[in-house]
């Protein structure tokens, strides 16, 4: 199939406008100028998105689908409160409105072109409803829990959902990740970093509570880890610090939040070229001090953006963290804030080589926006509050208005 574009930012040089993309099967074949589509008119089918800007599917590479039937936590509260508040929901829900909230959440990860997740899951999650959807990404089973035996057990149960999903022929793969590093004991802690392979994603210095916790040794997280019979078993000013004074190999770890790093984690970052995660709306719903996120870039940092769950963000809308960078800060272009969310949370879930940039040889995970052909493209994806057009894996997943062409396309 061919694709005319009204404008392509592949995220590997500046816009081409127009371009045509060729799609062979589940892959991009070839990317050109204009001038192919007249050679080749009537070969194959032709989709024209002449009045679209195309570019990559977005990655949220930081999403918890199972808790969108949980909803917003209200009241505002501190980041343990919450955790409080959380677990009890959790233990609540019923499996059946689970699974209709992960499938709410897909939807709206697919209506805002989101085409690839980093999805966390619990030991209990209907993760099936998540691997048999349309879209692509990593399924990171968070192993959680202070007391070394239910550590080890869940992180068990995973290898075996890993094995299960691995005889599917899901777009997904699954990565045994630590939850945290304060939530998981170190014995188990050393036992994932050393055998899982990357990326591993770890929230790290999210909150206050967090910081209070290895850094001053008290504070609410305290209480409620030694709630759990324990007294706190981890050495370190930091989280990162606990594994560096392991020994242990950082360069897996995906760094989720990131919120409250200080000097020597940035520079455990740097030396193990680690990627972080930012989720804006996340971010902002808990008034977590500013994000130094022009800092991180100017230092090189991989910084990809996730939306987190709906427990902690007022919606599941990638287009509306955009915004948010945007808005928190100005300075950014919107060819890099785009490119945070796409080529950056490809290599952040080390798929850079499968997705991230509409490049031959890499899998058909596009998105379009309807176009005027005025506006820079940039910021027509900026401004936009839908996406109009979604294709995963070579196959058209949202077309509005081209109803009628993808029914062709499949008879
Ligand atoms: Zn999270």
């Amino acid at each position: 199939m061919l694709i005319q574009a009204g404008s392509l930012l592949s995220m590997e040089g500046p816009p081409r406008s127009p371009a045509v993309v060729r799609i062979a099967g589940n892959q991009i074949a070839e990317v050109e100028s204009a001038e192919l589509r007249v050679k080749k008119k009537g070969e194959e089918p032709v989709l024209d998105l002449s009045r679209f800007v195309l570019l990559p599917g977005f990655v949220n590479a930081h999403s918890h689908l199972e808790l969108t039937a949980i909803g917003p936590i209200d009241g505002k509260p501190d980041f343990v409160s919450w955790i409080r508040q959380l677990v009890k929901k959790k233990t609540l829900l019923d499996p059946e409105e689970q699974k209709k909230g992960i499938r709410e959440g897909v939807k709206k990860f697919i209506n805002s072109g989101v085409t690839t997740i980093g999805d966390q899951i619990s030991f209990n999650t209907e993760w099936e409803e998540i691997t048999g959807s349309p879209l692509r990404g990593r399924l990171f089973g968070e192993v959680l829990g202070i007391l070394p035996e239910i550590c080890a057990d869940i992180y068990s149960t995973f290898k075996q959902i890993k094995e299960q999903l691995s005889a599917t022929d899901s777009l997904f793969k699954m990565h045994i990740s630590p939850h945290s590093v304060y939530a998981v004991h170190p014995l188990v802690l050393e036992k994932i970093l050393e055998n899982e392979p990357p990326p591993l994603s770890c929230h790290l210095a999210e909150s206050l509570a967090e910081e209070d916790y290895f850094k001053r040794k008290g504070g609410e997280l305290m209480k409620f880890i030694q709630e759990r019979g324990i007294d706190a078993p981890h050495q370190g000013i930091s989280g990162l610090d606990v594994l560096f004074r392991l020994n242990l190999n950082l360069s897996s770890l995906m760094i989720v939040h990131g919120n409250y790093l200080n000097s020597s984690d940035q520079a455990l970052i740097e030396k193990n070229n680690l990627s972080l995660v930012h989720c804006p709306g996340s971010h902002a719903y808990f008034g977590h001090r500013p994000f130094p996120l022009e800092k991180y870039l100017s230092c090189g940092f991989n910084v990809a953006l996730g939306t987190d769950s709906l427990a902690s963000n007022l919606k599941l809308d990638f287009l509306e963290e955009l915004r948010l960078v945007k808005k928190t800060h100005p300075s950014l272009s919107a060819s890099t804030i785009l490119e945070m969310a796409t080529l950056t949370g490809a290599k952040a879930l080390k798929m850079e080589n499968q997705i991230g940039s509409i490049t031959p040889g890499k899998k058909a995970d596009m998105i379009g926006f309807k176009w005027d052909g005025k506006t820079a493209p940039e910021d027509i994806v900026l401004k936009a509050d839908q996406v109009d057009f979604v294709m995963i894996d070579g196959k058209i997943v949202r077309y509005l208005d081209g109803e009628q062409f993808v029914r062709n396309l499949n008879s």
